[in-house]
Protein backbone atom coordinates (compact mmCIF):
# COMPACT_ATOMS: atom_id res chain seq x y z
CA UNK A 1 0.00 0.00 0.00
CA UNK A 2 2.68 2.45 1.23
CA UNK A 3 4.70 0.83 -2.11
CA UNK A 4 1.51 1.64 -3.92
CA UNK A 5 1.48 5.59 -2.82
CA UNK A 6 4.93 6.57 -3.17
CA UNK A 7 4.52 4.88 -6.86
CA UNK A 8 1.56 7.13 -7.45
CA UNK A 9 3.55 10.34 -6.02
CA UNK A 10 6.52 9.53 -8.12
CA UNK A 11 4.33 9.48 -11.50
CA UNK A 12 2.50 12.02 -10.57
CA UNK A 13 6.39 14.32 -9.76
CA UNK A 14 7.61 12.50 -13.47
CA UNK A 15 4.46 13.45 -15.15
CA UNK A 16 4.36 17.25 -13.99
CA UNK A 17 8.07 17.57 -14.70
CA UNK A 18 7.55 16.15 -18.24
CA UNK A 19 4.75 18.13 -18.76
CA UNK A 20 6.34 21.40 -17.29
CA UNK A 21 9.27 20.56 -19.66
CA UNK A 22 6.41 20.09 -22.49
CA UNK A 23 4.66 23.53 -21.24
CA UNK A 24 7.57 25.52 -21.31
CA UNK A 25 8.79 24.59 -25.23
CA UNK A 26 5.51 24.91 -25.92
CA UNK A 27 5.20 28.08 -24.45
CA UNK A 28 8.78 29.22 -26.05
CA UNK A 29 8.02 28.38 -28.97
CA UNK A 30 4.56 30.27 -29.11
CA UNK A 31 5.29 33.40 -28.49
CA UNK A 32 8.49 33.09 -30.44
CA UNK A 33 6.34 32.38 -33.38
CA UNK A 34 4.16 35.28 -32.49
CA UNK A 35 7.33 37.49 -32.41
CA UNK A 36 8.43 36.05 -36.15
CA UNK A 37 5.59 36.97 -37.22
CA UNK A 38 4.80 39.58 -35.94
CA UNK A 39 8.47 41.15 -36.89
CA UNK A 40 7.75 39.69 -41.13
CA UNK A 41 3.99 42.13 -40.45
CA UNK A 42 6.21 44.94 -39.29
CA UNK A 43 8.64 44.98 -41.93
CA UNK A 44 5.86 44.02 -44.71
CA UNK A 45 4.42 47.34 -43.87
CA UNK A 46 7.33 49.49 -43.53
CA UNK A 47 8.67 48.24 -47.61
CA UNK A 48 4.86 48.89 -47.96
CA UNK A 49 5.26 52.50 -46.74
CA UNK A 50 8.31 53.28 -48.52
CA UNK A 51 7.49 52.20 -52.05
CA UNK A 52 3.93 53.10 -51.52
CA UNK A 53 5.94 56.75 -51.59
CA UNK A 54 7.82 56.21 -54.12
CA UNK A 55 5.19 55.41 -56.26
CA UNK A 56 3.00 58.08 -55.32
CA UNK A 57 5.46 60.71 -55.90
CA UNK A 58 5.90 59.86 -59.39
CA UNK A 59 2.43 59.01 -59.97
CA UNK A 60 1.86 62.88 -58.57
CA UNK A 61 4.86 64.21 -60.99
CA UNK A 62 3.18 62.74 -63.65
CA UNK A 63 -0.62 64.16 -62.81
CA UNK A 64 1.09 67.62 -62.26
CA UNK A 65 2.69 67.39 -65.56
CA UNK A 66 -0.43 65.95 -67.07
CA UNK A 67 -2.34 69.59 -65.28
CA UNK A 68 0.35 71.63 -66.63
CA UNK A 69 -0.62 70.65 -70.85
CA UNK A 70 -4.33 70.82 -69.71
CA UNK A 71 -3.36 74.58 -68.83
CA UNK A 72 -1.28 75.21 -71.55
CA UNK A 73 -3.63 74.49 -73.93
CA UNK A 74 -6.84 76.14 -72.44
CA UNK A 75 -4.34 79.54 -73.06
CA UNK A 76 -6.38 81.89 -75.27
CA UNK A 77 -3.14 82.86 -76.86
CA UNK A 78 -2.37 78.92 -76.91
CA UNK A 79 -3.35 78.33 -81.01
CA UNK A 80 -1.67 81.61 -81.97
CA UNK A 81 1.47 80.50 -80.81
CA UNK A 82 4.20 78.86 -83.17
CA UNK A 83 4.42 75.37 -82.64
CA UNK A 84 7.56 75.07 -81.04
CA UNK A 85 6.42 77.66 -78.54
CA UNK A 86 3.02 75.46 -78.09
CA UNK A 87 5.20 72.68 -77.14
CA UNK A 88 7.13 74.68 -74.73
CA UNK A 89 4.16 75.97 -73.15
CA UNK A 90 2.79 72.21 -73.03
CA UNK A 91 5.45 70.08 -72.06
CA UNK A 92 7.98 73.27 -69.89
CA UNK A 93 6.28 72.12 -66.61
CA UNK A 94 6.37 68.14 -67.58
CA UNK A 95 8.51 65.82 -65.94
CA UNK A 96 11.37 64.44 -67.73
CA UNK A 97 11.20 61.49 -64.64
CA UNK A 98 12.66 58.44 -67.05
CA UNK A 99 9.55 56.77 -64.97
CA UNK A 100 7.24 58.43 -67.39
CA UNK A 101 7.50 57.24 -71.36
CA UNK A 102 5.27 59.41 -73.02
CA UNK A 103 3.39 62.57 -72.24
CA UNK A 104 0.45 63.07 -75.49
CA UNK A 105 -2.11 65.75 -76.06
CA UNK A 106 -4.74 63.98 -78.00
CA UNK A 107 -7.45 65.68 -79.90
CA UNK A 108 -11.03 64.88 -79.28
CA UNK A 109 -11.11 62.39 -82.26
CA UNK A 110 -8.11 60.63 -81.18
CA UNK A 111 -5.34 62.30 -83.19
CA UNK A 112 -2.36 62.95 -81.45
CA UNK A 113 -1.65 66.69 -81.73
CA UNK A 114 1.63 67.42 -79.17
CA UNK A 115 3.60 65.06 -77.78
CA UNK A 116 6.31 65.75 -75.08
CA UNK A 117 8.69 63.41 -76.75
CA UNK A 118 11.98 65.23 -77.89
CA UNK A 119 10.54 65.69 -81.16
CA UNK A 120 8.22 68.67 -81.87
CA UNK A 121 5.77 67.34 -84.41
CA UNK A 122 3.49 64.96 -82.78
CA UNK A 123 3.64 61.20 -84.14
CA UNK A 124 0.68 60.20 -86.74
CA UNK A 125 -1.09 57.80 -83.96
CA UNK A 126 -4.71 57.57 -83.07
CA UNK A 127 -5.71 57.12 -79.77
CA UNK A 128 -9.61 56.62 -80.52
CA UNK A 129 -9.33 53.00 -79.64
CA UNK A 130 -7.70 53.46 -76.26
CA UNK A 131 -9.85 53.06 -73.02
CA UNK A 132 -8.33 56.03 -71.37
CA UNK A 133 -9.78 58.18 -74.51
CA UNK A 134 -13.28 56.23 -74.21
CA UNK A 135 -13.75 56.66 -70.49
CA UNK A 136 -13.48 60.45 -70.91
CA UNK A 137 -15.43 60.89 -74.69
CA UNK A 138 -18.52 57.96 -73.55
CA UNK A 139 -18.88 58.79 -69.88
CA UNK A 140 -17.40 62.90 -69.55
CA UNK A 141 -15.14 61.42 -66.74
CA UNK A 142 -12.93 64.33 -66.00
CA UNK A 143 -10.86 62.81 -62.87
CA UNK A 144 -7.66 61.07 -63.03
CA UNK A 145 -8.12 57.99 -64.65
CA UNK A 146 -5.88 54.91 -64.88
CA UNK A 147 -6.05 52.18 -68.07
CA UNK A 148 -5.57 48.99 -67.84
CA UNK A 149 -2.22 47.37 -69.26
CA UNK A 150 -2.09 48.07 -73.20
CA UNK A 151 0.61 47.88 -75.34
CA UNK A 152 3.09 50.87 -76.05
CA UNK A 153 2.34 52.43 -79.38
CA UNK A 154 5.79 54.04 -78.86
CA UNK A 155 7.85 51.21 -78.16
CA UNK A 156 6.15 48.10 -79.28
CA UNK A 157 6.07 45.05 -77.13
CA UNK A 158 6.43 46.93 -73.90
CA UNK A 159 3.43 47.25 -71.56
CA UNK A 160 2.13 50.29 -70.10
CA UNK A 161 -0.36 52.20 -68.48
CA UNK A 162 -2.08 55.46 -68.71
CA UNK A 163 -2.89 58.28 -66.30
CA UNK A 164 -5.18 60.36 -68.00
CA UNK A 165 -7.46 63.64 -67.67
CA UNK A 166 -9.92 64.75 -70.38
CA UNK A 167 -10.49 68.34 -71.64
CA UNK A 168 -13.40 69.95 -71.90
CA UNK A 169 -14.55 73.12 -73.64
CA UNK A 170 -16.25 76.10 -72.01
CA UNK A 171 -19.74 74.59 -72.64
CA UNK A 172 -18.50 71.17 -71.33
CA UNK A 173 -18.19 69.22 -74.45
CA UNK A 174 -15.62 66.60 -75.06
CA UNK A 175 -12.24 68.48 -77.16
CA UNK A 176 -9.63 65.88 -76.28
CA UNK A 177 -7.45 64.05 -73.89
CA UNK A 178 -4.25 64.61 -71.95
CA UNK A 179 -2.54 61.36 -71.78
CA UNK A 180 0.77 60.08 -69.62
CA UNK A 181 2.36 56.82 -70.06
CA UNK A 182 4.50 54.87 -67.88
CA UNK A 183 6.11 51.51 -68.89
CA UNK A 184 5.59 48.60 -65.89
CA UNK A 185 9.08 47.81 -66.33
CA UNK A 186 9.22 51.26 -64.74
CA UNK A 187 7.40 50.97 -62.03
CA UNK A 188 8.39 47.22 -61.51
CA UNK A 189 12.28 48.83 -60.87
CA UNK A 190 10.73 50.98 -57.88
CA UNK A 191 10.10 47.41 -56.45
CA UNK A 192 13.56 45.55 -57.14
CA UNK A 193 16.30 46.09 -55.09
CA UNK A 194 13.85 44.91 -52.46
CA UNK A 195 14.12 41.48 -50.42
CA UNK A 196 11.05 39.58 -50.12
CA UNK A 197 12.29 35.90 -50.24
CA UNK A 198 12.35 34.07 -52.99
CA UNK A 199 8.04 33.85 -53.24
CA UNK A 200 7.55 37.34 -51.61
CA UNK A 201 5.42 39.62 -53.74
CA UNK A 202 4.12 43.38 -54.68
CA UNK A 203 0.82 43.97 -56.46
CA UNK A 204 -0.52 46.77 -57.44
CA UNK A 205 -4.43 46.74 -58.67
CA UNK A 206 -6.28 49.06 -59.64
CA UNK A 207 -9.53 50.11 -57.21
CA UNK A 208 -11.80 47.73 -59.76
CA UNK A 209 -9.68 44.46 -58.69
CA UNK A 210 -7.42 44.67 -62.22
CA UNK A 211 -4.03 43.36 -61.44
CA UNK A 212 -2.33 46.17 -63.39
CA UNK A 213 1.39 44.91 -62.46
CA UNK A 214 3.17 42.58 -59.98
CA UNK A 215 6.92 41.86 -58.71
CA UNK A 216 8.42 39.98 -59.42
CA UNK A 217 7.18 40.55 -62.76
CA UNK A 218 5.48 38.02 -65.14
CA UNK A 219 3.64 39.63 -68.33
CA UNK A 220 1.18 36.22 -68.08
CA UNK A 221 -0.53 37.64 -64.82
CA UNK A 222 -0.84 41.23 -65.40
CA UNK A 223 -3.95 42.94 -66.46
CA UNK A 224 -6.68 40.01 -65.21
CA UNK A 225 -9.31 40.70 -63.03
CA UNK A 226 -8.88 39.32 -59.52
CA UNK A 227 -11.97 40.92 -58.59
CA UNK A 228 -13.73 37.80 -57.52
CA UNK A 229 -11.41 37.12 -55.13
CA UNK A 230 -12.45 37.44 -51.60
CA UNK A 231 -8.91 37.98 -51.09
CA UNK A 232 -8.65 40.96 -53.32
CA UNK A 233 -12.04 41.92 -52.30
CA UNK A 234 -10.91 42.54 -49.05
CA UNK A 235 -7.80 44.59 -50.39
CA UNK A 236 -10.21 46.82 -52.33
CA UNK A 237 -12.53 47.50 -49.10
CA UNK A 238 -9.79 48.83 -46.85
CA UNK A 239 -7.85 51.75 -46.57
CA UNK A 240 -5.00 49.78 -44.92
CA UNK A 241 -4.23 46.62 -43.25
CA UNK A 242 -2.64 43.07 -42.92
CA UNK A 243 -3.66 39.81 -42.51
CA UNK A 244 -2.64 36.18 -44.05
CA UNK A 245 -4.17 34.54 -47.11
CA UNK A 246 -3.65 32.06 -49.77
CA UNK A 247 -2.67 33.95 -53.46
CA UNK A 248 -5.37 33.59 -56.08
CA UNK A 249 -2.71 33.91 -58.61
CA UNK A 250 -0.22 31.36 -57.37
CA UNK A 251 -1.63 29.57 -54.47
CA UNK A 252 1.15 30.57 -51.98
CA UNK A 253 0.07 31.56 -48.36
CA UNK A 254 1.65 34.99 -47.38
CA UNK A 255 1.33 37.91 -45.50
CA UNK A 256 0.16 40.57 -46.65
CA UNK A 257 0.19 44.22 -46.34
CA UNK A 258 -1.95 46.77 -48.33
CA UNK A 259 -2.58 50.34 -48.54
CA UNK A 260 -4.38 52.52 -50.91
CA UNK A 261 -2.61 55.24 -52.33
CA UNK A 262 -3.74 58.54 -51.49
CA UNK A 263 -5.67 60.62 -54.71
CA UNK A 264 -5.07 57.37 -56.74
CA UNK A 265 -7.35 54.52 -57.44
CA UNK A 266 -4.88 52.48 -56.54
CA UNK A 267 -4.44 49.69 -53.92
CA UNK A 268 -0.60 48.52 -53.29
CA UNK A 269 0.33 45.21 -51.58
CA UNK A 270 3.52 43.97 -50.17
CA UNK A 271 3.71 40.38 -49.38
CA UNK A 272 5.70 37.66 -47.93
CA UNK A 273 5.62 33.90 -48.12
CA UNK A 274 4.33 32.55 -44.48
CA UNK A 275 6.54 29.70 -45.48
CA UNK A 276 9.75 31.28 -45.83
CA UNK A 277 8.98 33.82 -42.43
CA UNK A 278 8.44 30.68 -40.04
CA UNK A 279 11.06 28.41 -41.94
CA UNK A 280 13.99 29.51 -39.38
CA UNK A 281 11.16 28.93 -36.54
CA UNK A 282 10.38 25.79 -37.74
CA UNK A 283 13.95 24.45 -37.57
CA UNK A 284 14.10 25.44 -34.09
CA UNK A 285 11.14 24.20 -33.15
CA UNK A 286 12.02 20.73 -35.04
CA UNK A 287 15.76 21.24 -32.55
CA UNK A 288 13.24 22.15 -29.26
CA UNK A 289 10.56 19.68 -30.01
CA UNK A 290 13.66 16.91 -30.50
CA UNK A 291 15.29 18.12 -27.18
CA UNK A 292 12.22 18.37 -25.20
CA UNK A 293 11.43 14.72 -26.71
CA UNK A 294 14.65 13.43 -25.36
CA UNK A 295 13.81 15.41 -21.91
CA UNK A 296 10.66 13.76 -21.61
CA UNK A 297 11.39 10.04 -22.41
CA UNK A 298 14.77 10.98 -19.95
CA UNK A 299 12.38 11.61 -17.19
CA UNK A 300 9.81 8.91 -18.19
CA UNK A 301 12.72 6.51 -18.41
CA UNK A 302 14.59 7.55 -15.21
CA UNK A 303 11.14 7.14 -13.54
CA UNK A 304 10.33 3.95 -14.72
CA UNK A 305 14.30 2.53 -13.57
CA UNK A 306 13.56 4.09 -10.46
CA UNK A 307 10.35 2.58 -10.07
CA UNK A 308 11.55 -0.83 -10.72
CA UNK A 309 14.29 -0.27 -8.43
CA UNK A 310 12.42 0.36 -5.86
CA UNK A 311 9.97 -2.59 -6.15
CA UNK A 312 13.20 -4.69 -6.27
CA UNK A 313 13.97 -3.20 -3.14
CA UNK A 314 10.91 -3.64 -1.69
CA UNK A 315 10.38 -6.92 -2.65
CA UNK A 316 13.87 -7.80 -1.18
CA UNK A 317 13.03 -5.93 1.88
CA UNK A 318 9.10 -7.99 2.20
CA UNK A 319 11.44 -10.82 1.63
CA UNK A 320 13.97 -10.01 4.73
CA UNK A 321 11.32 -9.47 6.79
CA UNK A 322 9.38 -12.59 6.02
CA UNK A 323 13.33 -14.34 6.77
CA UNK A 324 13.11 -12.31 10.02
CA UNK A 325 9.99 -14.02 11.12
CA UNK A 326 9.64 -17.56 10.05
CA UNK A 327 12.16 -20.29 11.77
CA UNK A 328 14.26 -21.82 9.26
CA UNK A 329 13.64 -25.77 10.70
CA UNK A 330 9.83 -25.88 10.98
CA UNK A 331 8.52 -22.97 7.91
CA UNK A 332 6.37 -21.43 11.39
CA UNK A 333 7.11 -17.77 12.20
CA UNK A 334 9.18 -17.46 15.00
CA UNK A 335 9.34 -15.79 18.18
CA UNK A 336 9.16 -12.18 16.46
CA UNK A 337 6.66 -13.24 14.32
CA UNK A 338 4.34 -14.74 16.90
CA UNK A 339 5.28 -11.64 19.31
CA UNK A 340 3.87 -9.39 16.05
CA UNK A 341 0.87 -11.24 15.32
CA UNK A 342 0.00 -11.61 19.13
CA UNK A 343 -0.07 -7.75 19.60
CA UNK A 344 -2.34 -7.22 16.68
CA UNK A 345 -4.74 -9.98 17.82
CA UNK A 346 -4.53 -8.44 21.27
CA UNK A 347 -5.35 -5.09 19.86
CA UNK A 348 -8.23 -6.87 17.62
CA UNK A 349 -9.66 -8.52 21.06
CA UNK A 350 -9.80 -5.22 22.49
CA UNK A 351 -11.65 -3.47 19.23
CA UNK A 352 -14.50 -6.57 19.02
CA UNK A 353 -14.68 -7.37 22.90
CA UNK A 354 -13.82 -11.02 21.68
CA UNK A 355 -11.35 -13.64 23.10
CA UNK A 356 -8.26 -14.58 22.55
CA UNK A 357 -6.72 -17.65 23.67
CA UNK A 358 -3.17 -18.90 23.91
CA UNK A 359 -1.33 -22.50 23.97
CA UNK A 360 2.74 -22.65 25.15
CA UNK A 361 3.37 -26.17 23.93
CA UNK A 362 6.94 -28.01 25.17
CA UNK A 363 7.68 -30.93 24.02
CA UNK A 364 8.27 -33.70 26.98
CA UNK A 365 12.06 -35.30 27.70
CA UNK A 366 13.25 -33.38 24.64
CA UNK A 367 16.97 -32.98 25.98
CA UNK A 368 17.04 -36.99 26.38
CA UNK A 369 15.34 -37.37 23.40
CA UNK A 370 18.50 -35.67 21.66
CA UNK A 371 21.10 -37.52 23.80
CA UNK A 372 19.72 -41.17 22.83
CA UNK A 373 18.94 -40.51 19.47
CA UNK A 374 21.15 -37.65 18.22
CA UNK A 375 20.36 -33.96 17.43
CA UNK A 376 19.48 -34.42 13.87
CA UNK A 377 16.96 -36.55 14.72
CA UNK A 378 15.53 -34.16 17.09
CA UNK A 379 15.60 -31.82 14.48
CA UNK A 380 13.34 -33.94 12.72
CA UNK A 381 11.27 -33.97 15.69
CA UNK A 382 10.54 -30.93 15.82
CA UNK A 383 9.50 -30.59 11.96
CA UNK A 384 7.15 -33.54 12.92
CA UNK A 385 5.49 -31.80 15.80
CA UNK A 386 5.08 -28.10 13.74
CA UNK A 387 2.90 -30.25 10.92
CA UNK A 388 1.15 -31.56 13.85
CA UNK A 389 0.27 -28.19 15.45
CA UNK A 390 -0.45 -27.00 11.51
CA UNK A 391 -2.83 -29.67 10.94
CA UNK A 392 -4.84 -28.83 14.06
CA UNK A 393 -5.66 -25.36 13.83
CA UNK A 394 -8.51 -24.49 10.82
CA UNK A 395 -9.24 -20.87 11.11
CA UNK A 396 -7.76 -18.51 8.85
CA UNK A 397 -6.56 -16.46 11.72
CA UNK A 398 -5.11 -19.07 14.09
CA UNK A 399 -1.56 -19.61 14.01
CA UNK A 400 1.16 -21.43 15.37
CA UNK A 401 4.50 -20.76 15.98
CA UNK A 402 8.30 -21.60 17.13
CA UNK A 403 8.11 -20.19 20.47
CA UNK A 404 11.92 -21.18 21.26
CA UNK A 405 13.87 -24.60 20.83
CA UNK A 406 11.49 -27.19 21.69
CA UNK A 407 8.43 -25.25 22.75
CA UNK A 408 5.73 -23.67 20.30
CA UNK A 409 3.09 -21.55 20.62
CA UNK A 410 -0.46 -21.59 19.15
CA UNK A 411 -2.56 -18.55 19.15
CA UNK A 412 -6.20 -18.89 18.93
CA UNK A 413 -8.65 -15.31 17.68
CA UNK A 414 -12.26 -15.53 19.20
CA UNK A 415 -11.74 -18.83 21.19
CA UNK A 416 -12.89 -18.77 24.59
CA UNK A 417 -11.07 -21.03 26.90
CA UNK A 418 -13.28 -24.43 26.61
CA UNK A 419 -12.33 -23.93 22.60
CA UNK A 420 -9.03 -23.53 23.51
CA UNK A 421 -8.70 -26.73 25.49
CA UNK A 422 -10.26 -28.88 23.09
CA UNK A 423 -7.57 -27.70 20.70
CA UNK A 424 -5.09 -28.12 23.20
CA UNK A 425 -6.28 -31.64 23.57
CA UNK A 426 -6.37 -32.81 19.91
CA UNK A 427 -2.77 -31.40 19.82
CA UNK A 428 -1.60 -33.40 22.35
CA UNK A 429 -2.92 -36.96 21.50
CA UNK A 430 -2.00 -36.11 17.88
CA UNK A 431 1.40 -35.69 18.78
CA UNK A 432 1.20 -38.72 20.68
CA UNK A 433 -0.64 -40.27 17.52
CA UNK A 434 2.39 -39.81 15.24
CA UNK A 435 3.71 -42.33 17.46
CA UNK A 436 7.66 -41.24 17.93
CA UNK A 437 9.56 -43.83 19.89
CA UNK A 438 11.40 -42.36 23.27
CA UNK A 439 13.00 -44.70 25.28
CA UNK A 440 14.03 -42.26 27.64
CA UNK A 441 10.12 -41.44 28.21
CA UNK A 442 8.24 -42.73 30.89
CA UNK A 443 5.29 -43.00 28.07
CA UNK A 444 7.61 -44.55 25.52
CA UNK A 445 6.69 -42.34 22.39
CA UNK A 446 7.12 -38.53 22.10
CA UNK A 447 4.79 -35.92 24.29
CA UNK A 448 3.83 -32.77 24.82
CA UNK A 449 2.85 -30.30 28.19
CA UNK A 450 0.43 -27.73 27.12
CA UNK A 451 -0.69 -24.56 28.86
CA UNK A 452 -3.65 -22.97 28.03
CA UNK A 453 -5.07 -19.41 28.52
CA UNK A 454 -7.42 -17.15 27.34
CA UNK A 455 -8.67 -13.95 27.98
CA UNK A 456 -11.50 -10.96 26.41
CA UNK A 457 -9.28 -8.00 27.00
CA UNK A 458 -10.56 -4.69 27.75
CA UNK A 459 -9.58 -1.16 26.72
CA UNK A 460 -5.84 0.18 27.85
CA UNK A 461 -4.98 -3.95 29.30
CA UNK A 462 -1.75 -5.34 27.86
CA UNK A 463 -1.22 -8.49 26.42
CA UNK A 464 1.78 -9.90 28.56
CA UNK A 465 -0.25 -10.92 31.58
CA UNK A 466 -2.15 -13.58 28.93
CA UNK A 467 1.33 -14.67 27.75
CA UNK A 468 2.45 -15.30 31.50
CA UNK A 469 -0.78 -17.25 32.10
CA UNK A 470 -0.56 -19.61 29.49
CA UNK A 471 3.44 -20.07 30.67
CA UNK A 472 2.53 -20.57 34.09
CA UNK A 473 -0.18 -23.21 33.16
CA UNK A 474 2.61 -25.07 31.13
CA UNK A 475 4.55 -24.94 34.51
CA UNK A 476 1.80 -26.68 35.99
CA UNK A 477 1.41 -29.43 33.40
CA UNK A 478 5.11 -29.78 33.67
CA UNK A 479 4.83 -30.08 37.17
CA UNK A 480 1.97 -33.08 37.19
CA UNK A 481 3.88 -35.28 35.09
CA UNK A 482 3.92 -33.85 31.77
CA UNK A 483 1.93 -35.29 28.04
CA UNK A 484 -1.01 -33.33 29.95
CA UNK A 485 -2.71 -30.06 29.58
CA UNK A 486 -3.63 -27.21 32.10
CA UNK A 487 -5.61 -24.36 31.75
CA UNK A 488 -4.37 -21.02 33.41
CA UNK A 489 -6.05 -20.13 36.65
CA UNK A 490 -8.05 -16.40 36.51
CA UNK A 491 -6.32 -15.66 39.90
CA UNK A 492 -3.02 -15.95 38.45
CA UNK A 493 -2.87 -12.94 35.95
CA UNK A 494 -6.38 -11.49 35.69
CA UNK A 495 -5.45 -8.54 37.76
CA UNK A 496 -2.97 -7.67 35.61
CA UNK A 497 -4.65 -8.22 32.25
CA UNK A 498 -6.56 -5.10 32.77
CA UNK A 499 -5.33 -1.79 33.36
CA UNK A 500 -7.44 -0.55 35.73
CA UNK A 501 -7.19 -2.97 38.13
CA UNK A 502 -10.70 -2.68 39.57
CA UNK A 503 -11.95 -3.12 36.63
CA UNK A 504 -10.92 -6.68 36.23
CA UNK A 505 -13.63 -9.24 38.04
CA UNK A 506 -16.42 -6.65 36.58
CA UNK A 507 -15.63 -7.39 33.29
CA UNK A 508 -14.77 -10.67 33.75
CA UNK A 509 -12.01 -10.52 31.26
CA UNK A 510 -10.08 -14.12 31.87
CA UNK A 511 -12.53 -17.06 31.17
CA UNK A 512 -11.74 -19.99 33.43
CA UNK A 513 -12.38 -23.52 32.82
P1 LIG B 1 11.05 -31.05 29.85
O1 LIG B 1 10.24 -32.34 29.71
O2 LIG B 1 11.01 -30.54 31.22
O3 LIG B 1 10.59 -30.08 28.88
O4 LIG B 1 12.46 -31.48 29.57
P2 LIG B 1 13.28 -31.16 28.31
O5 LIG B 1 14.45 -31.99 28.21
O6 LIG B 1 12.41 -31.15 27.11
O7 LIG B 1 13.64 -29.68 28.56
P3 LIG B 1 14.97 -28.93 28.56
O8 LIG B 1 14.65 -27.46 28.55
O9 LIG B 1 15.82 -29.45 29.67
O10 LIG B 1 15.65 -29.32 27.22
C1 LIG B 1 15.29 -28.75 26.02
C2 LIG B 1 16.17 -29.26 24.98
O11 LIG B 1 15.74 -28.98 23.69
C3 LIG B 1 17.54 -28.74 25.11
C4 LIG B 1 18.01 -28.56 23.71
O12 LIG B 1 19.11 -29.35 23.40
C5 LIG B 1 16.87 -29.04 22.88
N1 LIG B 1 16.72 -28.22 21.75
C6 LIG B 1 16.43 -26.91 21.74
N2 LIG B 1 16.36 -26.47 20.44
C7 LIG B 1 16.61 -27.54 19.66
C8 LIG B 1 16.67 -27.73 18.26
O13 LIG B 1 16.50 -26.79 17.46
N3 LIG B 1 16.96 -28.97 17.81
C9 LIG B 1 17.16 -30.00 18.63
N4 LIG B 1 17.40 -31.16 18.11
N5 LIG B 1 17.11 -29.82 19.93
C10 LIG B 1 16.85 -28.65 20.47
MG1 LIG C 1 11.55 -26.39 27.26
MG1 LIG D 1 10.84 -29.80 27.10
Amino acid sequence: MKRLISEVYLNLIAGVIALGILALSAHTLWTDRLNTWQEAETSSRNVLTAIARDLGSDLELLDLSLKGVMEGQRHVEFPHLLPDLQHHVLFDRAASASFVESLVLVDKAGNLIADGGPVIAPRPLNMADSDAFKVHREQSYSGLYVSRPFRSRIRPGDLVIALSRGLYDSSGHFAGVVMGTVPLSNIDKLFSDLSLGHKGAINLFRHDGILLTRHPYDERQVDQSLAGSPHVQRLLQGKAGTFDSLSPIDGVRRIISFERLDRYPLVLTVAVSVDEVLAAWKRKALVLGLVTGVLCSAVLGLTVLFQRELRRRTHAEAKLRRIARTDDLTGLPNRRGFRETFEREWRQAIRSGSSLALLYIDVDYFKSFNDRYGHGRGDEVLGAIARTLGANIRRPRDMAARHGGEEFAVLLPETDLSGAKLIAENIRQAVMAIGLVHEGSPYQVMTVSIGVASARPSCGSVGVALLEAADAALYQAKAAGRNGIRVADASDFSSQVQTPPNAATRNGNLLKQ
